[in-house]
């Protein structure tokens, strides 16, 4: 767990050090958060990579396409507020 900015600060230093580029750490914290992949429409369309649950969520807030979208399972919606909702076809996580 990271509690403060410098120890964020200090593994950030780890890992550009490591080579990591933003785009990595993005991806990372996108698996580790239940974010599925996205088409090319930016619709959920593979499992989630974490639980390889099917169905995901996002506030309805944020427009349907695009990022934003959580795995059901992961990352249970909030009881109150509208949200959008997609269900993947079973099949590999990319
Ligand atoms: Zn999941």
């Amino acid at each position: 767990m990271i509690r403060t900015e410098a120890e964020a600060a200090a593994l950030a230093e780890v890992a550009m050090d490591a080579g990591v580029t933003p785009d990595d750490l993005r991806d990372l914290l996108d698996r580790i958060r239940g974010a599925p992949p996205l088409d090319a429409e930016g619709l959920p369309f593979a499992p989630c990579r974490v639980c390889l649950g099917r169905d995901f969520w996002k506030p309805a807030a944020l427009p349907i396409e695009g990022e934003g979208w959580r795995c059901a399972a992961c990352v249970p919606p909030p009881k109150a507020g509208g949200r959008h909702a997609c269900s993947v076809p079973a099949g590999r996580a990319p």
